[in-house]
C-alpha cells in the first residue's frame, strides 16, 4: 500500500497538511457475531495500514450492541486473527464499555427535544416510515413531553417493558429524502444476557446511534467503513453533532472486497457451519481467516493480495486466481519441495538388486539453493501416480506405458516392461527395468526422455492423506439459488468441494508439524492440517495447485 495512492490516503494527507487534524486514529470495528473473513482482512489492512503510515493508531473495537447474536468465542477468534495477520491494536475496546455514556447522551437528546419514546410496534414504525417516493408519517407519540419521555426511558432501562413494547427514536425529519433520517430507532428493549455486561442492561443502543458515539469517544479521526453505510453518513454526523460529542470523527466509505466463487456473507457462512456442511469456521473451504490459515495461506499472502485489490469506491468481484497468485508468490522461495504420491500404483524395478536401498541427493528448493539438500531413498519398489500410467495412451502421452521410458525425478530412467492386473482387469502393479547409467546428477546425456515422474520408495514411504478443495459454491449456483423459488444456496453446496486421497510421502517428512508448508512436485503447495493430523499420519490440505491462470 506504500507505493500506490488511494483516495483515503489523499484525504488524510490533506487533513494533516491543512491542520484540520494533527493525528490519525482509526479503528477496526467487527461485530462479534461470526469469524472474520477475507473481506474483513481488507478493512483491517486499510485501517491499520493507513494509521501506521501516518504514525497514528488503531483500536480494535468490538461492536457488541446485539447480545442475541454475539459470543465470546467470536471475540477470541477475532483477536487471534487480527494478531495473526500481523497487526497490533493500540487499545482493545468494546461498544459495551460505553453503554452508560451512550445512555447519558440519549438522555441529553431527550432533554433537547431531539428524541422520544415511541409505543408503535416495529411493524407500525416500518409502515409509518414511508418509501423512497413517499414521505413518512409522524408517530402519534412523536410529540410527547420531555418529562414523559425521560420517565419512560428511565423505566425502559429499569426493565418495566417487554421486548418490542417501546423504543427510543431520534426526532429528526419524517419527510427527509433519506429514509435513515426519518426518526430512526436508537434504543430498543431486549431482555437478553450480554457476553460482557451480563444482565446489567435490558435496553441496547442501535448500531447507527452507537457507532458514531464510540468513534467520537475514542477520538477516531477517520471512521473508515464500506459503501453500504454511505446513506447513513448524515445520521452519523447528526448523532455526533446533537449528542454534542467533543471529538468529530469523519466517516469515509470504501468498496467492499468481493471474490468470485467465494461466499462472503457472514449469515451464509454461519449457516454452513451450523448445519454441518463444513468442518467448522476454520474448514479450509471457508473464506474465513481461520479457514485460509488452516488451508495454508500465510499472513503475508493475504496482506499482499488485499493491497493489490486497491482502495476505491467500487466493489466488483476480483478473480479468485488473484488470491491464489499471492500465496504461490509467497511460498515459492519458502516452501521445501518434496514428492508425494496421491493415488499410488506400485512399480517393481526387476533389475534393481533385491534388498538394496540407496540414498539420493535432492535439492530442497531449486529456486532457493540456500535451503540445501535432502536425502531420499530409492530401491526395487516404488510408488508412482496411478494417472501417470496408461495402457493405451493417446498421442503425445509421455508418461509410462508399455515399452516407454521415463525419468524418475532425482533418480533413474525406468522403462515399463510388464503390466500386472487383478482378476477384475484392474492394473495393480507395473514391472519396469532401470538403467544405472542414467542416474540423476551424473550428467548422463546418452539419450533423452520426455516425461519426468514423481515417486516415493515403497518400503520407507510414510502414509499421508491429501485433501483437495474446490469452491463450496460457485457464483452461477448462488445466482441460480437467488432466482429459484424453492431452493436456497444450501441446496447448491458443491458436493465435490472436498476430495480425500490416501497416498505416500518421502520418509524425511516424518517430523513435519501442523501448519508446515511444502511444494509437492507437480501437485502444488500443501499445508499440514492442524486438526486431522495425528501420530499415525500426516494430513495435507492443498493450498493451491502450481498452475496459474492469473496475470497481474
Ligand atoms: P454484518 O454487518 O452482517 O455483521 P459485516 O461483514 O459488515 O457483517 P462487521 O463485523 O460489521 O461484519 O464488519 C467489520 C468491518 O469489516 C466493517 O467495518 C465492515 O465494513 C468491514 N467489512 C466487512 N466485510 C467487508 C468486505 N467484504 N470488504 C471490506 N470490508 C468489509
Ligand atoms: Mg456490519
Amino acid at each position: 500500500m506504500e507505493e500506490n495512492s488511494n483516495f483515503i490516503r489523499s484525504i488524510i494527507k490533506e487533513d494533516l497538511e491543512s491542520g484540520k487534524r494533527d493525528t490519525v486514529v482509526t479503528r477496526f470495528p467487527p461485530e462479534p457475531n461470526g469469524y472474520l473473513h477475507i473481506g474483513h482482512a481488507k478493512s483491517i489492512v486499510i485501517n491499520f495500514g493507513i494509521a501506521d503510515e501516518f504514525n497514528g493508531q488503531t483500536n480494535l473495537r468490538f461492536d457488541d450492541t446485539n447480545p442475541l447474536k454475539e459470543d465470546q468465542e467470536y471475540v477470541d477468534s477475532i483477536k487471534n486473527d487480527v494478531t495473526w495477520l500481523g497487526y497490533e491494536w493500540e487499545n482493545l475496546r468494546y461498544a459495551s464499555d460505553y453503554f452508560e455514556e451512550m445512555y447519558n447522551r440519549a438522555v441529553r437528546l431527550i432533554k433537547k427535544g431531539k428524541a422520544y419514546v415511541d409505543d408503535l410496534s416495529i411493524e407500525e414504525i416500518r409502515e409509518y416510515r414511508g418509501t423512497l417516493t413517499e414521505p413518512g408519517k409522524d408517530s402519534p407519540y412523536r410529540n410527547r413531553a420531555v418529562e414523559e419521555n425521560l420517565d419512560l426511558f428511565d423505566r425502559m432501562r429499569k426493565g418495566e417493558f417487554q421486548n418490542g413494547e417501546k423504543v427510543l427514536r431520534a426526532k429528526i425529519d419524517m419527510s427527509s429524502g433519506n429514509i435513515n433520517m426519518r426518526d430512526p430507532v436508537i434504543y430498543r428493549v431486549s431482555h437478553a444476557t450480554h457476553h460482557n455486561t451480563g444482565d446489567k442492561w435490558c435496553i441496547y443502543p442501535m448500531y447507527a446511534f452507537a457507532h458514531p458515539i464510540e468513534d467520537a469517544i475514542e477520538g477516531v479521526t477517520h471512521s473508515l467503513c464500506t459503501t453500504e453505510f454511505e446513506e447513513q453518513r448524515p445520521l452519523y454526523n447528526w448523532v455526533v453533532e446533537e449528542c454534542e460529542m467533543s471529538s468529530k470523527p469523519q466517516q469515509i466509505e470504501f468498496g467492499r472486497l468481493n471474490i468470485e466463487n467465494t461466499v462472503m456473507s457472514k449469515r451464509k457462512l454461519k449457516q454452513l457451519v451450523e448445519e454441518g456442511y463444513v468442518d467448522g469456521w476454520d474448514d479450509p473451504r471457508m473464506p474465513t481467516i481461520s479457514g485460509l490459515r488452516r488451508k495454508g495461506y500465510t499472513p503475508e499472502a493475504i496482506r499482499e493480495f488485499v493491497q493489490a485489490t486497491g482502495v476505491s469506491k467500487g466493489s466488483g468481484a476480483v478473480d479468485e486466481a488473484m488470491l491464489e497468485h499471492f500465496v504461490r508468490e509467497d511460498l515459492k522461495l519458502k516452501a521445501p519441495r518434496t514428492m508425494g504420491v496421491l493415488d499410488p500404483l506400485k512399480v517393481v524395478i526387476t533389475n534393481y538388486p533385491e534388498g538394496q536401498v540407496e540414498m539420493l541427493d535432492a535439492e530442497i528448493n531449486p529456486e532457493n539453493p540456500e535451503m540445501g539438500t535432502r536425502q531420499i531413498p530409492f530401491s526395487r519398489e516404488i510408488y508412482v501416480e496411478r494417472e501417470d500410467f496408461m495402457e493405451n495412451p493417446p498421442k503425445k502421452y509421455f508418461r509410462l506405458f508399455p515399452g516407454n521410458e521415463v525419468r524418475l525425478k532425482h533418480a533413474y530412467f525406468i522403462k515399463c516392461e510388464e503390466v500386472i492386473k487383478d482378476e477384475n482387469g484392474e492394473v495393480v502393479e507395473l514391472r519396469c527395468t532401470y538403467d544405472p547409467e542414467t542416474k540423476s546428477g551424473t550428467g548422463f546425456t546418452g539419450r533423452k526422455v520426455k516425461g519426468t515422474l514423481h515417486w516415493v520408495e515403497a518400503t520407507q514411504a510414510l502414509p499421508a492423506e491429501f485433501r483437495l478443495y474446490e469452491p463450496l459454491i460457485r457464483d452461477e449456483d448462488l445466482k441460480a439459488a437467488d432466482e429459484s423459488e424453492d431452493k436456497t444456496f444450501i441446496d447448491f453446496v458443491n458436493e465435490d468441494s472436498l476430495t480425500i486421497q490416501q497416498g505416500f510421502i518421502e520418509p524425511n517428512m516424518k517430523d513435519a508439524k501442523p501448519q508446515d508448508k511444502f511444494q509437492f512436485f507437480r501437485h502444488g503447495y500443501f499445508n499440514v492440517d492442524p486438526k486431522h493430523t495425528n501420530s499415525e499420519k500426516l494430513v495435507f490440505n492443498r493450498i493451491v495447485s502450481l498452475k496459474s491462470s492469473f496475470k497481474l
